[in-house]
């Protein structure tokens, strides 16, 4: 697939491969042992300028196609998802800043999340609001030249760690009319951050809830200078966000693929690969068709979304059947594997836990679902 692309984006993904081989790869299972965030490999994707492939040049980012910049998120999560996904979550942040924000705030604010200097986090969810996030209750209180923010942010991917906090807050009445979102700074007095979740796979990237008592954030930190667009700021990031979310999906799963069928060239049993038996080589042929058709919706969102069409339907079908087909094939992966699949001397357990969750973030995939009936509802 990737020979359809611009001579020059072929050869950013094979410099990429090449790195994520060399640096990524051979150090992943350490930092997800030792729950260890690999801020050092973030701050080299932002020297190799891989942490802002898909946004405008005139906030320091590469402008090229948001397909371009899946194909790569795909490369690293198939090195290291945890990875992956802060380049995913911090455009995430970099986005509602970019895209929704006032020019000064486009400058200040967003270019150095572009740039990678910063390092962004989402924060949408709350105890009581995850997948009914319009219900959130985090309020925000004009006082003077401040907002007054007072409430619980949950499951803050990259809370603790974060340079940036983008923060959906109810400025007004009940529904997603009264929300309004804010950029908040780590040292924001008032914030304080809670012990990271102990979480089952992904354990390299903290998850953590955020407390905000009565913090005083400025006025001018209110995205785009006005109030009551945050939700709408919040979705458009998720569509864009749940695109990644595929990638990524897709990468642990091709990982998962790859040493598989490594193993079962390799290992013998009845005098023969176990490659030769047919049990296993059909389960290999449809792990590899699956992950090539959920590569390919991934893409073909991607096109769409670069030509300017409306995506929200086709983004949660893609995060519906990436992240669907990376479970699949990461515990297919464990099976063909046997035994050894389900210790730690193998990657595929790690590929498994780490796939669940991609079923669960950016909108759980029953709300996937719930989406795309919308869509077909209305006909559109
Ligand atoms: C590791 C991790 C990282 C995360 N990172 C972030 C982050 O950076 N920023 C952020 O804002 N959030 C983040 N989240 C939160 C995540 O988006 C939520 O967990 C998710 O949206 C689901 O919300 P919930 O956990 O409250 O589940 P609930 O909403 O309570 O759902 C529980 C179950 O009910 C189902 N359900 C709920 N409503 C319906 C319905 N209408 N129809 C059918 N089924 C339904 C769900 O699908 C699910 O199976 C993260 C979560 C995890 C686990």
């Amino acid at each position: 697939m990737v020979h359809t692309l611009p001579e020059e984006e072929r050869e950013l993904l094979d410099v990429v491969r090449a790195y994520v081989a060399r640096e990524v790869a051979p150090r992943a299972a350490e930092a997800e042992a030792e729950h260890r965030f690999p801020r050092e490999r973030f701050d080299e994707l932002a020297r190799m300028d891989l942490t802002g492939l898909a946004f405008p040049e005139d906030v320091g980012g590469a402008g090229l196609s948001y397909r371009t910049y899946l194909l790569v998120l795909e490369e690293l999560a198939r090195g290291h998802a945890t990875l992956a996904l802060a380049v995913s979550v911090s455009s995430l942040a970099a986005y509602a800043l970019e895209a929704f924000g006032t020019e000064d705030q486009r400058q200040s604010l967003a270019r150095p999340v572009v740039e990678g200097r910063h390092l962004g986090a989402y924060c949408l969810s709350e105890p009581h609001a995850g997948s009914d996030a319009a219900s959130l209750s985090c309020r925000a209180e004009r006082d003077g030249d401040v907002y007054r923010l007072t409430g619980t942010k949950a499951w803050v991917t990259h809370g603790g760690v974060a340079d940036r906090y983008v923060v959906f807050a109810r400025t007004g009445g009940d529904g997603p009319k009264g929300i309004s979102a804010f950029a908040v700074d780590p040292d924001q007095p008032g914030l304080e951050v809670h012990a990271p979740e102990q979480k089952m796979g992904l354990t390299g990237s903290p998850t953590a809830m955020l407390g905000f008592d009565d913090a005083p954030v400025p006025a001018d930190r209110l995205i785009g200078g006005e109030e009551g667009i945050g939700f709408g700021i919040a979705m458009s990031a998720l569509d864009g966000g749940r695109l990644g979310i595929s990638a990524v999906a897709t990468g642990v799963g091709q990982a998962a693929l790859d040493t598989a069928l490594g193993y079962a060239r390799e290992r013998e049993q009845f005098g023969r690969p176990i490659v030769d038996f047919q049990g296993v080589s059909f389960l290999l042929a449809d792990m590899a068709t699956q992950l090539e058709a959920a590569r390919t919706l991934y893409k073909d969102a991607a096109s769409r979304r670069d030509a300017g069409y409306e995506v929200s339907k086709v983004c949660s079908m893609a995060k519906l059947f990436c992240t669907d087909t990376a479970m699949r094939v990461t515990t297919d992966a464990v099976q063909v594997l046997g035994g050894v699949g389900y210790t730690r001397d193998f990657p595929v357990e790690r590929y498994l836990r780490e796939a669940k969750v991609m079923q669960i973030f950016e909108g759980t995939n029953q709300i996937q679902r719930l989406v795309i009936g919308r869509h077909l509802q209305r006909g559109t």
